[in-house]
């Protein structure tokens, strides 16, 4: 078994293509990738475990940046991958990606597929319980995206959550979906919400020998964030003005964590927001943790970019 103590921290820097209005509109294409783990924005270096440029497949960065940690999940550890950037940078696409297509699914049907596969390929003396739960954080409400409830907030969660067992690949596609569905109740753009809130997917792995009645139990969150752009100084007021500050509170609360695990600080401000408090059993002592840093390469974003870049550094 992999040894606790040299668990870190990974942050991986991904960069989208250019998209259609932004070559549209002549925007430049501004990252100069200077060496796998090296990304330079106008001369200014930052250095991550790995850096991704726009041409990488789901595939690539799946086994670069998620698949070890299916391993240490189904060895009984924690963990938790983060999707971190502004709305548009490919958080969602790196998470999930298409769920139903082979080629572009994301990290998390291609961690649940793992984990069957696994399962599939044990004797038959281990016995499998594989859980999900879905759910998104939203102005510091948490709404139970299987059961369209907001959950009772008790300090120690998800009690009152909905957990689901599951028994294949497909039935966790289905499950996603349908939380999906409930994310859109009330809404009338799905993309403006989902870059407000953020979402949480849990899977729970239990298993038993029962031949010696070992018991290992390890669970993952799959984080997809709320989008980190500032917002205007000018014209925002009102709800919009109360989201962009709850969304910013949370997300330096979260970057204030990782920081402190990443310098290895005997105090660990977890109690400072929902998120954090959900997450602590799986951030930081013994657990995985990975972030994946997301960036649009064009000139337009560039001061999103670069203040998305130093939230990465502060996890180094
Ligand atoms: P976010 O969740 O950060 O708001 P999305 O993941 O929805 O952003 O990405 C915005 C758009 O860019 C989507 O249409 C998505 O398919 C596309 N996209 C994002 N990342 C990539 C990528 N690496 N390659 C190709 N298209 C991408
Ligand atoms: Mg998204």
């Amino acid at each position: 078994m992999a040894d606790p103590a040299e668990c870190t921290i990974k942050v991986m820097c991904r960069f989208r293509p250019l998209n259609n209005s932004e070559v549209a509109r002549g925007d430049k294409y501004i990252p100069k990738f200077t060496g796998e783990d090296q990304v330079s924005i106008s001369g200014k270096p930052f250095m991550f475990d790995r850096v991704f440029g726009s041409n990488t497949t789901q595939e690539q960065m799946y086994k670069a940046s998620a698949q070890m940690i299916v391993k240490d999940v189904l060895e009984g550890y924690n963990g938790t991958i983060f999707a971190f950037g502004q709305t548009s940078s490919g958080k969602t696409h790196t998470m999930e990606g298409s769920l139903h297509d082979p080629d572009n699914m994301g990290i998390i049907p291609r961690i649940v597929q793992d984990i069957f596969n696994y399962i599939y390929s044990m004797d038959e003396n281990l016995e499998f319980h594989i859980k999900v739960s879905y759910f998104e954080i939203y102005l510091d409400r948490i709404k139970d995206l299987l059961d369209g409830t907001l959950v009772a907030w008790f300090s120690v969660f998800p009690q009152g959550c909905t957990e689901r067992f599951v028994c294949s690949p497909e039935e966790v596609m289905d499950t996603i979906d349908e939380g999906k569905a409930n994310r859109h109740v009330a809404v009338t753009n799905m993309n403006e919400h989902s870059s407000r809130s953020h979402s949480i997917f849990q899977i729970n792995v239990k298993q038993e020998n029962t031949a010696t009645e070992q018991k290992l139990s390890g669970k993952l969150y799959l984080v997809d964030l709320a989008g980190s752009e500032k917002v205007g100084k000018t014209g925002a007021e009102g709800a919009v003005l109360e989201e962009a500050k709850n969304i910013n509170k949370s997300l330096s609360a979260l970057g204030n964590v990782i920081s402190a695990l990443a310098e290895g600080s005997t105090y660990v401000p977890y109690r400072d927001s929902k998120m954090t408090r959900i997450l602590q059993d799986s951030l930081g002592g013994n657990c995985r943790t990975t972030m994946v840093i997301c960036c649009s390469p064009s000139s337009y974003n560039e001061a999103e970019t670069k203040s998305t870049l130093m939230f990465g550094q502060r996890a180094k």
